[in-house]
């Protein structure tokens, strides 16, 4: 491309903290990346980080889930994606998809699930909307940066299996369904090595095994050293620019350090980014439109935990008080680089009055979360005089960089609810919060509890929607809300000391810990009630090469029409390997009609049956049977069916360190070694007869490796046969 070296040093560190560097002789110009995610975050002046242009802040990542529509999520993908070319911005940072491995993690408003599946599909369909849109996403934080705490040096210290298996998956769909423009590198190290320098994510997984094509960013300020990150396969480092840096890539190559080609690729895929870009026709947009998703997308975000004798939805007719300063000055979005300056904001306060001509309000704690108790009081007598009392409560603080320390409510608001709730039998409670609030005991004494997360500059007016039905809920939760902190599969480990955190859980993230030890839940995985109820017949699944096909009859038994989320779960009982419970595979939000049957179709692919084997180093698909659990939660199992997939061959070779068990359970094996145990018989009295006479004795010997088992006195093998056994047995 004609570039020189110490030109493509330059080109692959930014211009300043939000551009590209460009080569003005060679044609490349400097193009404008952005955060992102749930909104386009254009910094308005050099002074003030965080300050926008204004921008619609969709519902951020956290409420976006809940909805479990990827139909949604593509829709406001495209809709951000005219907002950035309004912006003539070429990338968005965003999606994030890591997951959301502890109730604290200071980010999780920003992240989609606690489950690889569901992030993945949903990532993928908001990439795919942007990037029609020919804007180029960020597909971020790669990768396993679940926490906060010493985030930028933290080593996240996990199992290559579990690492495939959950930390991975999301990415690995999004990668290779929607080949997002740029894949942003994690601040953390994974397994002891920057993620910055990390050749194995960056180069082998990512482009090896998932065929990336796209450029690999930093996260800013990420790279600690800029020749080890070239060689990695990290393309892009930002912010820039880094004098220093180029310096010593160029250095580098002379000295020999650095292979050029490595360089050279790295040059030439941000030329590409910015030759991609430049596709990108200048646009306008329809602000009220994108409010009015924003509107839609945050109704189909509320998650209804609980409406005992049908509280809601409200008639309008009924003397409501509200309650709460939230309901006046909504939380909406969480601190930190996804900070939207929003075209307008609607507060469920003026939503509520505008729904019922007239209500009462009393803020009944300060917008800091401080108690008052003039202002408990106030709130408390208003709550005595209505017919309903809505009381607004949530978290104080969630933002990037650092995490919380606890799931409960502030000690203020949870002095609300309970005195409300104590003279008024028809209380409402409205959470407003980016990451799971602990709701036991308190929701024993409230009738209906609405979950509205942070919904983005229209929650307020999507409140309204559910409370007064113009809404009917369907969103579900994509995390699991537990009774308790400490009942949390992350809890022990969680967030580590010493530059290390355990990922002791191992595979049992979220749901999964959670049903591998029976443990009761407040509400669990997938969880979200209706104004109307749905009944399920009989479910059938049938296996194809693709994985398999699910059919199953829903029918809305209510009174309303709405809309249900199937979710299909599957387990492999008398698997060979440790796996949880149940698992998410496939699911689908349709709208049924009062009184209508729909039968729903879902497609479970065969890679999400898939372990990965640790010995074989791949994947692979167990034969056997499977159970197809269908629900309308992950505690909540309407119908199930088993299904038979054929296995992927998966013979471990036998060595001379396989076990005798080990030897014994493959057939071949089996074969040879029982030939040679006869073929000494007669000769090796000792072991051997105590082997055949004792039934415990050769199950104690099943563990022992063949080269052991030659080693013992007696033995009816030889060390020197052993290269020969496992020649025959392979
Ligand atoms: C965040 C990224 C963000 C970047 C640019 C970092 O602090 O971790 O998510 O895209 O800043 O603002």
């Amino acid at each position: 491309m004609g570039l020189s070296t110490s030109e493509q040093a330059a080109i692959t560190s930014g211009s300043d903290f939000w551009h590209t560097e460009g080569v003005e002789s060679a044609g490349i110009p400097s193009v404008t990346v952005t955060d992102g995610p749930h909104g386009v975050r254009m910094q308005a002046s050099g002074e003030d980080m965080l300050a926008g242009v204004p921008a619609t802040c969709f519902p951020p990542a956290v409420a976006s889930a809940s909805t479990w529509d990827p139909e949604l999520l593509r829709r406001m993908g495209e809709a951000l994606g005219d907002e950035c070319r309004a912006q003539d911005v070429a990338v968005l940072l965003g999606p994030g998809v890591n997951l959301k491995r502890s109730p604290l993690g200071g980010r999780n408003f920003e992240y989609f699930s606690e489950d690889p599946i569901l992030t993945g599909v949903l990532a993928t369909e908001w990439v795919r909307g942007l990037q029609s849109r020919g804007v180029g996403a960020s597909l971020k934080h790669f990768a396993v940066n679940s926490q906060e705490t010493d985030r930028m040096r933290i080593s996240a210290d996990v199992d290559e299996r579990t690492l495939r298996e959950m930390y991975l998956r999301a990415f690995h769909k999004v990668v290779t369904r929607a080949q997002p423009w740029t894949v942003m590198c994690a601040y953390n190290k994974v397994n002891g090595v920057y993620a910055s320098e990390h050749h194995w994510l960056l180069t082998e997984v990512l482009r090896g095994e998932w065929g990336f094509e796209g450029l690999v960013v930093s996260d800013w300020g990420a790279v600690v050293d800029r020749v080890a990150a070239i060689a990695a396969g990290l393309d892009l480092t930002m912010p820039g620019p880094d004098a220093a840096g180029d310096q010593a890539l160029v250095e580098a190559v002379e000295a020999g350090r650095l292979d050029p080609a490595a360089l050279d690729k790295s040059a030439e895929l941000v030329r590409k980014l910015v030759e991609k870009a430049g596709d990108r026709p200048a646009g306008t947009y329809d602000a009220d439109a994108h409010h009015a998703l924003a509107r839609e997308i945050a109704g189909r975000a509320i998650v209804l935990l609980k409406n005992d004798g049908d509280l809601l939805p409200l008639d309008g007719t009924q003397r409501i008080a509200v309650l709460g300063e939230f309901a006046r000055t909504p939380r909406y979005q969480g601190g930190g680089s996804s900070q939207i300056t929003p075209t307008r904001l609607d507060d469920a306060l003026t939503e509520i009055t505008a729904a019922v001509g007239d209500t009462t309000f009393a803020p009944g704690y300060t917008v800091q979360g401080e108690a008052d108790e003039a202002l408990l009081t106030e709130a408390v007598a208003a709550a005595r005089n209505a017919d309903v009392a809505i009381v607004f409560v949530g978290s104080v603080h969630e933002t990037e960089g650092a995490d919380r320390d606890s799931i409960d409510l502030p000690a203020p608001q949870l002095a609300l609810i309970e005195r409300v709730a104590a003279v008024n039998p028809n209380t409402v409670v409205v959470l407003s919060n980016g990451a799971v609030i602990a709701t036991k005991p308190w929701d024993e004494r409230v009738p209906a509890l609405v979950e509205g997360w942070l919904l983005g500059q229209a929650g307020g007016s999507a409140i309204a929607d559910v409370l007064f039905g113009r809404v009917n809920p369907s969103g579900r939760l994509a995390e699991t809300i537990p009774v308790r902190l400490a009942d949390h599969p992350s809890y022990l480990d969680f967030p580590g000391e010493h530059g290390h955190v355990r990922y002791g859980e191992g595979l049992h993230v979220g749901y999964r810990g959670f049903d591998a030890r029976g443990q009761e839940v407040a509400y669990p995985f997938g969880f979200g009630l209706s104004y109307t109820t749905f009944g399920y017949g009989a479910a059938h699944a049938s296996a194809t090469t693709a994985g398999v096909e699910v059919r199953v009859p829903v029918t809305n038994t209510g009174g309303r029409d709405g809309r249900e989320v199937v979710q299909v779960y599957v387990s492999r009982p008398g698997s060979k390997v440790r796996r949880a419970p149940r698992e998410l595979k496939a699911f689908a939000s349709v709208e049924i009609g009062v009184g209508d049957t729909t039968e729903v179709r879902l497609t479970i692919e065969r890679e999400d049956l898939a372990y990965w084997d640790t010995r074989l180093g791949r994947w692979i698909v167990e034969d056997g049977e499977y159970l197809v659990e269908v629900g309308s939660s992950s505690r909540d199992v309407r119908a199930s069916v088993t299904v038979h997939v054929a296995g992927d061959p998966a013979r471990v070779p036998l060595t001379s360190e396989s076990s005798v068990g080990e030897w014994m359970a493959d057939p071949r094996g089996a074969e040879v070694l029982g030939a040679a145990f006869a073929a000494a018989a007669g000769q090796s009295e000792g072991l051997m007869a105590s082997m055949t006479a004792n039934p415990e004795m050769l199950m104690m010997l099943g563990s022992l490796p063949l080269s052991r088992m030659a080693a013992f006195p007696g033995s009816p093998l030889n060390a020197g046969d052993l290269e020969k056994l496992v020649e025959a047995a392979n």
